[in-house]
């Protein structure tokens, strides 16, 4: 058992971050790992022992070798104590997640450990492949762009743009020049920050212009447009300009899909309702539903009564309808709010089965307890809080955030303090 003299030191030594991914933890639960492990005979002594973040040690286990994805190479883990950080590993922005091994050790244990683990790559992605120019490398990496995009990966793109893998090739003309195109749209799609929005529904727009005769480039830029207007109409939301974000997400719709439009609701059929919960609220996100109090309670309230556990989203969406109603319907509030307690409490919110869903919905369920106007519990909400902030789920605190605002809570002052 370490002293607490030795934990401070130790956490002193690691300049209180992760000694693996660098994550800083101040005031944030960390963990005194074996660099080898005990069950392979790993030492107590203060050279065995790493500071580490919660992730990189439960994903650590009890390895000490891993493959390097690229090579295959079965390799040593990086060692905090005898490595050089710097040498295996890059970080592209500063937080978890952005990091990148250097070398086969750095890959491995990032692969390992950072969860940029192979699996998420499918084998048809392998850099190798791309460098021959034909129509299906070319594919494949418009599917390799869409893949870091999804992994957030800005700069990747950006160094993309600017140095292609692919030998441009004449013969290649045409699909080279689309390639290029799409890049840059993806570079703008991918601004999740919304820093680039209005140059990417420029350039999407531009595209579109061009392609008029080409159905499938057509669809994959309507469909990239589509999502360009529906961040932008949320940022418009979140700032308060209601008139702009409607402008936005009427534009979002027409950029759908042909069969998604043709989907209108029969608000009269109750059953049909239920089955469209999602498309329902999404297309009333930004204004009052044009549906009489009764009738949207009844509706609410059988969509409760028959909710699964499995069924979560749909609860989202439900709460998400009752939080922007005039006349709030208390007594249904009150329903709610014990069903997602339930709900949270089956899905292991917090717990590390946790996936984002049950974080998503435990949102909702502050939007609840503020709709009740009880007394936020402070220390409760920054706990959530700082645990969305290590899941990366920047959007849901600011839709929180806004949300706190948006209806004016009386402890509004303490709330925002916390953000
Ligand atoms: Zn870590």
């Amino acid at each position: 058992m370490l002293s607490e003299r030795s934990k401070h030191y130790l956490l002193l030594r690691a300049k209180y971050s992760c000694e693996y991914c660098k994550g800083l933890l101040y005031g944030l639960p960390y963990e005194i790992e074996h660099i080898i492990p005990k069950a392979a005979s790993g030492s107590d002594e203060f050279n065995n022992l790493a500071i580490s973040c919660s992730r990189c040690n439960r994903n650590k286990s009890s390895h000490t070798k891993w493959y390097d994805p690229y090579s295959g190479s079965h390799v040593s883990l990086f060692n905090p104590r005898k490595d050089d950080w710097e040498k295996h590993f890059k970080e592209k922005r500063s937080g978890k997640g952005n990091i990148f091994g250097l070398t086969e050790k750095g890959r491995a244990t990032a692969s390992l450990l950072f969860k940029a683990t192979s699996q998420y790559i499918p084998p048809d992605l392998k850099w190798e492949k791309l460098q021959q120019v034909d129509d299906k490398s070319l594919y494949i990496h418009l599917n390799h762009l869409k893949f870091y995009r999804l992994q957030n990966k800005f700069n990747l793109l950006e160094d993309l743009l600017v140095n292609p893998i692919i030998d441009w090739d004449d013969h290649y003309n045409t699909q080279v020049e689309y390639v290029k195109e799409n890049l840059f749209l993806e570079l703008c799609f991918t601004r999740a920050t919304f820093v680039d929005l209005a140059r990417g529904i420029r350039y999407a727009n531009t595209l579109l212009k061009k392609y008029q005769s080409s159905p499938y480039y057509l669809k994959e830029i309507k469909s990239a447009l589509s999502v360009l207007y529906q961040q932008r109409a949320t940022e418009k939301y979140i700032k308060g300009d209601i008139k702009g974000a409607l402008v936005d997400q009427k534009e979002s719709f027409l950029h759908q899909m042909k069969e998604k439009q043709k989907n209108s609701l029969d608000y009269t059929n109750y059953s049909e309702l239920e089955k469209n919960m999602r498309g329902f609220s999404v297309k009333n996100k930004f204004y009052k539903i044009d549906l009489p109090d009764s009738v949207l309670l009844d509706l609410a309230r059988s969509c409760l009564e028959k909710l699964t556990y499995e069924t979560d989203t749909s609860l989202s969406y439900l709460i998400d309808i009752i939080a922007i109603q005039e006349n709030l319907p208390f007594g249904l509030i009150e329903e709610m709010e014990e069903v997602t307690n339930n709900f949270i409490a089956i899905n292991g919110y917090g717990t590390d089965s946790d996936i984002t869903k049950p974080i998503n919905l435990r949102r909702r369920w502050w939007y609840l307890k503020a709709l009740k106007s009880e007394r936020i519990d402070l220390d409760l909400l920054r706990k959530d809080i700082q645990y969305w902030r290590r899941n990366n789920l920047h959007n849901g605190i600011r839709e929180i955030n806004s949300f706190f605002r948006r209806i004016n809570h009386r402890q509004l002052s303490e709330i925002m303090a916390i953000f």
